[in-house]
């Protein structure tokens, strides 16, 4: 099967008593057993649900993997991930995570004696310097949010193997279309399916998807003792939009590479980021590891906080939001939105400054959200 027919279709089938082309949604807490002791592969909502457990098999065929556990939010998927580890255990992770990561790792997780380093993942060396003893897990984003640093994937494997560490590569930005991280070795592969693979602001949810039974029969235990599960509906709208998957991020990938030149260009932009640019500093890492450049921009005007500020607010189009990876262009401010949690000196060391804007570039034409942000920028 080719990539594009596994996205439509994978391995799901008609159902089997209607024969419908679309999964029922399973919307029940708990199934009526037909005798002690025996049950149809389902007991109870929160330890296995028929939705569900279509779009877990889904996600890890279109993932090249062979498990999937679903969670009710990439949180809660970030959160069970960790879950396998022990007091004292020590944690590598990338310097540039989602905001709600590194406010995860830092305030509630070392409550219960976890330790993070943080370290610039794009030179593996960092990585290898910053381990000791006790460090049990490397926690990889790539491309980070918001600035869309790329890490080399061989290299962190190698590491990995050498030290006998869990891989973790949240793969959320990128998705099953332009990298596959198990192809390189990781361990798990952690989405917030919130973004691309829904794809249309329609749902929260998360997944885990690898290739170990271990960390699998792990990642299930967590999952029905925990309980952070997406509702059947949600599954089903997840399922859903992910069927046009291949082709959103073909769009999205396009429209951003038009936008981004467009910006580079641009009298009023002090500096652009997007992996596909030659000018991004790991360019040639993404070529070599994806098969494209996803839709993700961020930027700096000249001008910083304020000029930024007058763009957000000029712009009619693009929608001023906290999320990403939808068929709407979304423009956020890091600083003040998705890691308004990350302390300010942090920020600034790790160069998200107070001006930086992000773009998440949707597939409408890309003539009306280059029209849209030349408008505002006139306005600046
Ligand atoms: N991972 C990345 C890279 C993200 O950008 C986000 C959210 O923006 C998350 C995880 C958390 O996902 P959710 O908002 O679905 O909990």
């Amino acid at each position: 099967m080719k990539f594009d027919t596994k996205i439509v279709r994978a391995e799901i089938k008609p159902d089997s008593t209607t024969g419908s082309i679309v999964p029922p949604i399973y919307q029940t807490a708990t199934y009526v057993l037909p005798e002690v002791g025996k049950d149809k592969g389902f007991d109870y909502t929160r330890s296995a649900n028929p939705t569900r457990q279509i779009l877990e098999e889904y996600l890890a065929f279109i993932e090249g993997g062979k498990y999937g556990v679903c969670f009710s939010s990439g949180m809660a998927t970030v959160d069970s991930c960790l879950k396998i580890l022990n007091p004292g255990d020590h944690i590598i992770c990338s310097d540039d995570v989602y905001g709600g990561v590194s406010r995860h790792f830092n305030r509630i997780l070392t409550r219960y004696g976890l330790h993070f380093t943080y370290v610039d993942s794009t030179n593996s060396l960092n990585v290898k310097e910053a381990i000791r003893p006790e460090t049990k897990m490397l926690w990889i984003e790539t491309p980070t949010n918001p600035l869309l640093k790329v890490t080399d994937l061989h290299a962190i494997n190698k590491i990995a193997k050498e030290n006998q560490l869990y891989f973790c590569v949240d793969s959320t930005f990128s998705t099953p279309v332009f990298l596959r991280p198990l192809e390189f070795g990781a361990d798990m592969v952690i989405h917030s399916t919130t973004k691309y693979i829904s794809g249309h602001n329609q749902v929260i949810g998360g997944a885990v998807i690898t290739d170990k039974i271990d960390l699998f029969d792990e990642m299930k235990f967590v999952q029905k003792t925990i309980g952070a599960v997406p509702s059947p509906f949600d599954c089903w709208l997840t399922l859903l939009g992910s069927k046009t998957l291949h082709l959103r991020m073909q769009k999205h990938a396009e429209n951003a590479q038009i936008i981004a030149e467009f910006l580079k260009s641009h009298s009023k932009v002090l500096d652009i980021t997007f992996p596909g640019l030659t000018s991004h500093p790991q360019h040639e890492t993404a070529k070599d590891q994806m098969d494209g450049f996803s839709g993700m921009i961020c930027f700096e005007l000249k001008g910083g906080i304020e000029a930024g500020r007058k763009l957000m607010n000029n712009v009619r189009l693009c929608a001023l939001a906290e999320s990403l990876g939808a068929v709407e262009t979304m423009i956020t401010h890091p600083a003040t939105m998705t890691h308004v949690d990350v302390p300010v000196e942090e920020r600034n060391a790790r160069g998200l400054t107070d001006g930086l804007v992000r773009l998440s570039i949707g597939i409408e034409d890309p003539i009306d959200i280059l029209n849209d942000l030349e408008l505002a920028l006139d306005k600046v």
